[in-house]
């Protein structure tokens, strides 16, 4: 009796959640940070997809049949523009959906590309750097667009978004005041690092780390012989302390300039994709934090 009883509860709860999920309003983010600021500001009104997942890299993607079927469904898409999905255009094209698109970057002053690391990504446009998610004071900018964008969608949740949107704000500064304070803490002649692709030009400028990097702003040409042999002069000549992976990069270019150079492997830094859950950056504040704690292990001393 009681088995039966608790199976109908059981039941009841799942019909409930079920018919839940299905109020919540569908959202597609284009990759995983981008997903996780989403649900940070929508909350429980939202059911947020991304498209390209944790670990994995958005300058290169192919976008399946599936991802064209996730985007018809959508109500509401965000992404980061500044020419980082070139693949997203002809995506939503195909598939027919009606949903309002979110620029999370809208407003932001793109950092511009020049010397060596200025590359076109191959789709044609130069919109200058896409990678202004590694500011913390521009992903506020991201919040604000993205609540703007969500109260458009869904009108009746306007006080849940802005509540989610101020909280998370509250967040966010903390978050770039821990950033400032780590940085204030290494010496300003060890503040310079190797990464594989050139992603960290928002964060050099916010917080003052020269990032040097043998690829360009976007992964999909790989550096050259000259590109890498340029670097490693520059580690010898600078004394740059230590290189660092990336979790969407190919690790064995860096590992070699390491060998050459003498510099130290620092660890990983995540700088286009979350890791999942078991990872040590699943979401957009951890993903910086344990960037920051990361960099200054390795620059400390
Ligand atoms: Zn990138």
């Amino acid at each position: 009796m009681l088995t039966r009883r608790v199976l109908i509860a059981a039941a009841l709860v799942a019909i409930a959640s079920a018919a839940q999920a299905q109020d919540k309003m569908p959202v597609v983010a284009t990759f995983s940070i981008l997903g996780d600021i989403a649900s940070n500001v929508g909350g429980d009104r939202v059911a947020v997809r991304n498209l390209v997942g944790p670990n994995s890299d958005a300058h290169v993607y192919s976008p399946s049949p599936a991802d064209a079927k996730t985007l018809s469904d959508a109500k509401v898409i965000v992404t980061n523009g500044l020419g980082f999905e070139g693949w997203l255009a002809r995506l939503i094209k195909s598939s027919n959906t009606r949903a309002t698109t979110i620029v999370a970057s809208k407003g932001i002053k793109p950092r511009k590309l020049a010397g060596a690391h200025s590359h076109d990504h191959g789709h044609g446009q130069s919109d200058g750097d896409p990678h202004a998610w590694q500011s913390v004071a521009n992903v506020k900018t991201y919040v604000a667009n993205i609540r703007d964008g969500l109260i458009a969608a869904d009108p009746a949740g306007k006080a849940t978004f802005e509540a989610n949107a101020a909280a998370y704000f509250e967040k966010l500064d903390a978050l770039d005041r821990d950033v400032k304070e780590t940085i204030s803490r290494i010496p300003p002649e060890r503040r310079k690092i190797i990464t594989t692709h050139d992603a960290f030009g928002y964060f050099r400028d916010a917080y003052g780390v020269e990032f040097i990097a043998p690829q360009g702003v976007s992964t999909d040409s790989e550096a050259s012989a000259r590109d890498v042999a340029r670097i490693i002069t520059q580690i010898r000549k600078q004394k740059i302390p230590a290189v660092f992976l990336e979790n969407i990069s190919d690790a064995r270019l860096l590992s070699r300039i390491a060998d050459e150079t003498g510099a130290k492997v620092g660890g990983t830094l995540y700088s286009d994709a979350l890791t999942d859950e078991k990872g040590p950056a699943p979401t957009y504040i951890d993903l910086i934090r344990h960037n920051i704690r990361t960099l200054s292990a390795a620059l400390q001393s």
